[in-house]
């Protein structure tokens, strides 16, 4: 009998009473395993209580304090990551293999965050004018909510958290309703960190929650990572709140080969950054532009290698899983379909893939569509899956047109040994994250992370120095001592002397 999942409040498990759940399943049998609850507006303010009791006691406990926490968390989950990576597998279905490179590149943004003494430091002037100093400090926002998805559910979460914390906030995360379990498990690991309860709570929910966190008035910044219309949604209605958003979007990634790239290079990276965990990645490539005559020999090379690969239960070292629900499946089924009828050739076709796995799992295998054009609903929306379209154009000029005209802007790679295309590249393409001979480009920790254009609302992109001050407010204290020479009067703007 599933049990269901329950919330994180004030260092302890908590059951709802909103008598509202959803199914969560095992993507990999078609298994429901749980069900989570979804919060009322009541429990959502019980969580948001428990942060903004919390705050005052973590905001004023010393960096050293804090640091030693960070770092015991970062301890703990290095030492038990691979129990993390199982529960990710079991709700998400993505391999066991990639689920800990999800949890590896998390824990890089603890490791970020450990350094927050240095992240925080201000600066000094002394004697900005006779006698007269200034400092700048910066201080921790307040509660703080992050709102994440499904394809990342344990990395999303660090993107944010461990430095919201390390600047001293206090954070509420609701996770994607999903794979909800990993959020309670990274907060069983907070607590044996010896973080002080209260300062990390999970609510499990869907709209409901994200609307009241949203508008409640004690939550001071929204870190929101999900869909292009849930981004849009959530930036507008937080902003007009008057909270401070970050509200990452949806990609549609652009991969382009010139004629000079090594084509068995370019073939091999399409294929990792295609269809690596399903296609279920906002950094997946999911549109290949080939660029002067290279379409045919790539295209073959792709699926070549596609053919190779075992898409399976997760758990059995296959290289594939499946789809996170059975809608979500057939959603991306429909979209290759779609391209199907609209005239792209179906190279690889996953709709009639064999798994290695149980019969009701939600599988679909690599599919790769040739001369896919730009008015076909299979490029024009992110599909979310293992689905890699190719278009072709004769110039690196049609290459860059195609991307910079696209409404999104997360990610692209190029693929050539042309220094001179790739700083060209580099310079002129409307994105935020760009990989040259790199298929996916995820910026290290100490790096900031996010998209252009419809992939990110608000101006703060994820970790890195962006993060730390996304976290926190920047202060300015002008200071004097005085002597009685400082006496008298004058009305006038104080100037430097
Ligand atoms: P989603 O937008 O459906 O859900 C994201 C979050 O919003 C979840 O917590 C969900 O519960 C909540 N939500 C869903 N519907 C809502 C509504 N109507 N009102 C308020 N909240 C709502 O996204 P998803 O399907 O979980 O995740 C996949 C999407 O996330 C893709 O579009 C992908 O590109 C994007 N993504 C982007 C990045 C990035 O860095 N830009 C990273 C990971 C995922």
């Amino acid at each position: 009998m599933p049990g269901t999942i329950p919330h994180w409040i004030d260092g302890a498990l908590r059951e709802s009473t909103s008598g509202r759940t959803a199914p969560v399943t095992d993507p990999a049998t078609g298994e429901v395993t749980g069900q989570v609850v979804l919060a009322s507006v009541d429990e959502v303010d019980a969580a948001v209580a428990a942060a903004t009791r919390a705050f005052p006691l973590w905001r004023d406990m010393s960096l050293a304090k804090r640091t030693t926490i960070l770092f015991a968390f970062r301890e703990l989950l290095n030492a038990r990551k691979g129990e993390l990576a199982e529960i990710i597998t079991a709700e998400h279905g993505k391999v066991l293999s990639d689920a800990l490179g999800e949890v590896s590149r998390g824990q890089e943004v603890v490791e970020f965050a450990c350094g927050v003494p240095h992240l925080v430091k201000g600066g000094f002037t002394e004697n900005a004018s006779t006698g007269v100093d200034v400092h700048s400090v910066r201080q921790p926002v307040g509660p703080v909510a992050v709102i994440s998805p499904f394809n990342f559910p344990a990395m999303v979460p660090m993107w944010f958290f461990p430095i919201a914390i390390a600047t001293g906030n206090t954070v509420i995360l609701k996770p994607s309703e999903k794979d909800p379990s990993a959020a309670l498990w990274i907060a069983e690991l907070w607590k044996q960190a010896g973080l002080p309860d209260g300062v990390f709570n999970v609510v499990q929910g869907d709209k409901v929650s994200v609307d009241r966190l949203l508008e409640h008035p004690d939550v001071r910044a929204v870190s929101f990572v999900g869909s292009t219309p849930i981004a849009r949604y959530v930036y507008e209605n937080g902003t007009r709140a008057g909270k401070r958003v970050q509200a990452l979007g949806g990609a549609k990634n652009h991969m382009v080969v010139l004629p000079d790239a090594d084509l068995d290079l370019a073939a091999d990276a399409a294929i990792n950054a295609g269809f690596g965990s399903a296609g279920e990645r906002c950094m997946a490539v999911s549109a290949l532009v080939a660029v002067g005559g290279i379409g045919d020999d790539l295209v073959a090379r792709i699926a070549e290698r596609a053919h190779t690969l075992r898409t399976g239960d997760g758990r059995r070292g296959c290289d594939m899983g499946p789809l996170v629900t059975k809608e979500h499946r057939d959603k991306v089924a429909s979209y290759v379909d779609a391209g199907e009828a609209a005239g792209a050739k179906v190279v690889v076709d996953g709709r009639e893939v064999r798994p290695d796995g149980a019969a009701d799992g939600f599988w679909l295998g690599p599919t790769l569509l040739d001369n896919v054009s730009t008015d076909m609903t299979v490029y024009t929306d992110e599909i979310f899956g293992p689905v890699l379209s190719v278009l072709r154009v004769d110039t690196y000029e049609q290459a860059l047109q195609l991307i910079n005209s696209n409404e999104y802007g997360n990610g692209t790679a190029i693929f050539t040994n042309d220094g001179g295309a790739a700083r060209r590249f580099q310079n002129e393409v409307e994105v935020g994250m760009i990989g040259i001979n790199v298929p996916v480009p995820v910026p290290m920790a100490y790096y900031s992370f996010g998209g252009w254009k419809h992939s990110l609302f608000g101006d703060s992109h994820a970790h890195g120095t962006e993060g730390i001050s996304f976290f926190t407010r920047g202060k300015v204290v002008t200071s004097r001592w005085l002597d009685p020479s400082h006496g008298g009067l004058d009305l006038g703007f104080p100037q430097n002397v």
